[in-house]
């Protein structure tokens, strides 16, 4: 359950409502998002909301009948429009590709890939890692600050966004000072501290879902984040893990349709995670532009077989220059603008 409080509330509605649900025994936790007070029950609860309706104060009471709550439509139909300037547009009818290679290696490899996309697609949004969660600890494990700061050159030199993940809350101020969007992945998908810390930002947040995560609990952890404050959280579908040993994840666009009905909060692909083929990634693309989605995350490497992270899946400068004409068609045909 939502309580909307109207502009005109004060503090004593604010009192008046906590006074109340302490006595029914109801958790209830206040949440400000975009200067709108709310107070949010847990999900559970299904009292009599004549009561709150009737506060002065109140503006409305929504009931989402879900333990999700914020990133519903149920809350919020209007899809959440992410603007962050220069054309990058999350939510008001793009595709965003977002390219580059899984990890910041060297400044020659970062700036290789970052001058072949940005002069030959004009791509806005470069993706890298500088703090890798690799399963291995003997596997690389990423630049870490020196990485960051390779990043900042990609923006100065080419004026691109930089996305790039965060592991945990010992380097997010380090990965917050940098990143345009700042991407949690798959693993830390359940790093409940990081959530919240990632709540209190006001950078746009990519939101990994496990990869052996329910739907459910994919949108929890997104209400997580957005119930700390930060409503600028772009969910992301990279695969589940299934029975199958052959493809590395599978991409679960089943899913992704569903969110889309489900949640007002953007939504992008990343083909390159799920497939971990590069000769497959391309097709794999594809039919995730065809869902018509917010955007894309692709690994592009200029030497995949000597990249030092997901070398597999990373395509190469070629391949990439074969997939995004076809991309391009495809958005046009769902309706969508492919941006890059
Ligand atoms: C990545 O984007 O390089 C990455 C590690 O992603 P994920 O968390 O989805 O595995
Ligand atoms: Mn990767």
């Amino acid at each position: 359950m939502i309580i909307k409080l109207s502009q005109s509330s004060t503090e004593a509605t604010l009192n008046t409502l906590t006074q109340w649900f302490a006595q029914q025994g109801v958790e209830v936790r206040k949440v400000v998002l975009e200067n709108q007070v709310l107070l949010v029950t847990s999900s559970k609860w299904r009292g009599d909301t004549s009561y709150l309706n009737s506060v002065e104060g109140v503006e409305s009471v929504v009931d989402t009948g879900t333990e999700y709550q914020l990133c519903t439509r149920k809350f919020q139909n209007q899809d959440t429009v992410i603007d962050l300037g220069g054309g990058v547009v999350f939510g008001r009818g793009c595709t965003i590709l977002m390219a580059g290679p899984c990890a910041v290696e060297s400044e020659e490899q970062v700036m290789r890939t970052a001058e072949f996309l940005r002069s030959k697609f004009d791509i806005k949004v470069f993706r890298a890692g500088a703090f890798k969660p690799r399963t291995s600890p003997y596997s690389f494990q990423g630049l870490a600050d020196e990485g960051l700061r390779l990043l900042e050159k990609v923006r100065e030199n080419f004026g691109m966004k930089i996305i790039t993940e965060v592991k945990d809350t010992t380097h997010l101020d380090a990965v917050a000072d940098v990143a345009d969007i700042i991407q949690i992945g798959t693993k830390a998908m359940y790093n409940f501290s990081l959530l919240a810390f990632c709540g209190q930002l006001e950078k746009p947040i990519v939101l990994k879902r496990g990869f052996m995560t329910t739907i459910k609990e994919f949108l929890q952890a997104a209400d997580f984040i957005m119930s700390n404050g930060n409503s600028k959280v772009i969910l992301c579908e990279r695969g589940i893990r299934s029975f199958e040993p052959q493809t590395r994840f599978c991409l679960d666009v089943c899913a992704a349709a569903l969110v889309k009905e489900l949640s007002h909060l953007p939504i992008v692909l990343d083909p390159s995670h799920a497939m971990g083929i590069a000769a497959q990634v391309p097709l794999v693309a594809q039919s995730a532009a065809a869902l018509g989605i917010d955007g894309l995350l692709i690994e592009t490497h200029p030497d995949p077989a000597n990249a030092k992270s997901d070398k597999e899946q990373a395509l190469s400068f070629e391949q990439f220059s074969q997939m995004v004409p076809v991309l391009d068609r495809i958005c046009t045909a769902v309706g969508r603008t492919l941006v890059a």
